[in-house]
């Protein structure tokens, strides 16, 4: 499946994501690009957003990362990465 990927060593939290395309892209607790859907890969905002990052954080990649359906973050709070997500840029475990 395809998923966006926010390049968390890279984002500088300048939000233009976030103005541009409020449907995939949150700030997450740091301060940086968080992305909240995976749906409407397509959507002019989505390209408008990509487009316009400063420094290219942001990238649609195939993905093995299946934690939409497997994870279990969303309820347990406590979670110690034991859904083992090995997605570079999902944000589940945070
Ligand atoms: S536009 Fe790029 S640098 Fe700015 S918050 Fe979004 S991902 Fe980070």
């Amino acid at each position: 499946m395809k998923k966006i990927i926010v390049n968390d060593e890279t984002c500088i939290g300048c939000g233009a994501c976030i103005a541009i395309d409020s449907e995939h892209f949150d700030f997450d607790s740091d301060g940086r690009s968080c992305v909240i859907s995976n749906e409407n890969l397509n959507s002019d905002d989505l390209s408008n957003a990509i487009e316009s990052c400063p420094v290219a954080a942001i990238s649609i990649e195939e993905s093995e990362c299946d934690c939409d359906s497997d994870c279990q973050c969303e309820a347990d709070e406590s979670c110690n990465n034991e859904c083992q997500c090995s997605c570079d840029g999902c944000h589940c475990c945070e």
